[in-house]
């Protein structure tokens, strides 16, 4: 059985967050939560560098980031070595995670010294022009999947565009979050940059608090709603990039093999917790068979033990999403699919689950209609691509799919009728670095990166000048 849950549901009531390494159940050393005086002396600091932080050129604040970037790179093994303890996920994809975030900082710093405004066109006597200016006040809150990847991104573009910023880590990676924000802090004026740490009732606060002008959310759905709600009061911008339930496709003229190691590769990859994980799959039935038994052999491969662990995948991050993502398989299996493989939690310590395979899936099942965030591929077979396209694009959720085709016709009517942010053609992580993202639906409003994200971290000043001016 399942080792005793550690993690502390309400960190700000015990004034710590406690939680545990997923690989042996073993405690972590508490980390101090900021209380709710320290929640509004930040904001209030924060609100009162703004206009500060405004004033200095653009230029400058680009090497200052680029600054933080640099003290990161110095700081990437350690920042990987606690990610992997606190999440659980493996010490190189942490690397590799603070990898991107250092990248992401340094094209923000590139890119916003030349992100233009707008000039229109009036009578020549005249000038009319939209000049850009930062928002204010930008609270970040994120989520622990990747945590630094995702954190930089956000705070990079808020930083560069001449925003004070207020980054709220997960609780359930807080010492990550905080040695992350040391890097800012170290590096930046005072007041510019905080951080704040604990738990959801934390992060409600801070999101509350009048004088924040900006509230970006990576996040779940369900926490995307929420706030969605407390920032409705306040007139605050809102980006939200939350939860996908992410399609493959699998037409029936592309290899079976290179189709299993894709269907493997997205679904299980970070066990299964990334935004963007396969978390459907829809099989042309030609390919089927060959297909199943290609993507059972690579579980199997997960589900081998390694080391003093029941299985090869690292484990999920804590109990509590094990206990959810279990849930789901066990509402699919109640409803008619079948498990090829895995679908049963491993005795002994740590959070572990093994790569599942799920077949005779229906939309009507948890795990077809919501994230589930582990390693558990569902799949339906369809006599048709038109068939798995038509079941595919009938879902809330709008964050990216996935066709493996070798049919433009095909490949096109999957961009047409997916009603989501991102459609990828024959590569389950495909992606220009720096790329953009505008989650649909369920799944989230507002670009949370690429280019565009200097837009939603600052807004357009139009300005009209005619007359006797010297
Ligand atoms: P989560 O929404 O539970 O937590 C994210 C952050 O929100 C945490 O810092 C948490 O403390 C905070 N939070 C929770 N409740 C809050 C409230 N009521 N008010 C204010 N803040 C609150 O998400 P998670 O479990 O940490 O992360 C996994 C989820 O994030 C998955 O759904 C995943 O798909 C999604 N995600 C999305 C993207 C994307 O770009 N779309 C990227 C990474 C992860």
């Amino acid at each position: 059985m399942a080792e005793p849950m550690l993690w502390v549901a309400e960190p700000e009531v015990s004034g710590e967050i406690r939680i545990v390494d997923p690989h042996d159940g073993a405690p972590l050393r508490p980390v101090p939560v900021t209380n709710v005086a320290q929640v509004d002396e930040a904001v209030a600091r924060a609100m009162a560098t703004k206009r500060s932080w405004h004033d200095v050129p653009i230029a400058e604040r680009a090497a200052l980031v680029q600054r933080v970037a640099r003290v990161l790179r110095d700081r990437a093994r350690d920042i990987a070595e606690l990610n992997h303890r606190e999440t659980g996920r493996p010490t190189p994809e942490a690397l590799a995670g603070v990898m991107a975030g250092i990248d992401t900082l340094e094209q923000y710093a590139q890119q916003a010294p030349v992100h233009r405004g707008v000039s229109l066109n009036g009578p020549s006597s005249s000038l009319d022009l939209g000049r850009r200016e930062p928002r204010g006040v930008v609270v970040a809150v994120t989520p622990w999947n990747d945590p630094v990847a995702v954190a930089c991104g956000l705070l990079g573009a808020a930083l560069v565009m001449g925003n004070t910023v207020l980054h709220k880590p997960s609780e359930r990676c807080p010492a990550t979050g905080a040695m992350l924000g040391r890097a800012f802090a170290d590096v930046l004026p005072d007041g510019v940059f905080h951080t704040v740490i604990g738990g959801p009732q934390v992060g409600a606060d801070l999101v509350g608090c009048a004088g924040v002008d900006v509230v970006a959310h990576v996040g779940s759905t369900a926490t995307g709603r929420e706030i969605a709600g407390i920032v409705a009061e306040n007139g605050v911008h809102f980006i939200r990039e939350n939860g996908g339930n992410d399609a493959l496709i699998i037409d029936d003229d592309v290899d079976a093999e290179w189709a299993a190691e894709q269907a493997a590769v997205g679904g299980f990859t970070n066990s299964g917790q990334l935004c963007t994980s396969v978390e459907r799959v829809y099989v042309c039935e030609r390919l089927a068979d060959a297909f199943l038994s290609g993507l059972v052999a690579r579980a199997n491969a997960l589900n081998a033990p390694h080391e003093s662990a029941p299985v090869s995948l690292a484990p999920l991050v804590d109990e509590r999403l094990r206990e959810v993502v279990h849930e789901h398989v066990e509402d699919a299996l109640e409803r008619g699919a079948r498990a090829l493989t895995g679908g049963t939690i491993p005795s002994g310590a740590g959070t572990y689950y093994p790569a599942t395979v799920l077949v005779a899936c229906t939309n009507d099942m948890e795990v077809m209609r919501e994230e589930t965030f582990g390693p558990v591929v569902p799949v339906q077979v369809c006599a048709s691509f038109e068939d798995a396209l038509g079941a595919a694009s009938a879902d809330r959720y709008g964050l990216a799919c996935t066709v493996l085709t070798h049919s433009l016709p095909h490949a096109l009517a999957a961009v047409d009728r997916m009603n989501v942010g991102t459609v990828k053609v024959n590569g389950v992580f495909g992606g220009a670095p720096g790329g953009s993202a505008q989650p649909r639906g369920f799944s989230g409003d507002g670009f949370g990166y690429g280019p565009e994200l200097l837009d939603e971290m600052s807004h357009v000043k139009v300005v009209h000048l005619e007359g006797d001016l010297r």
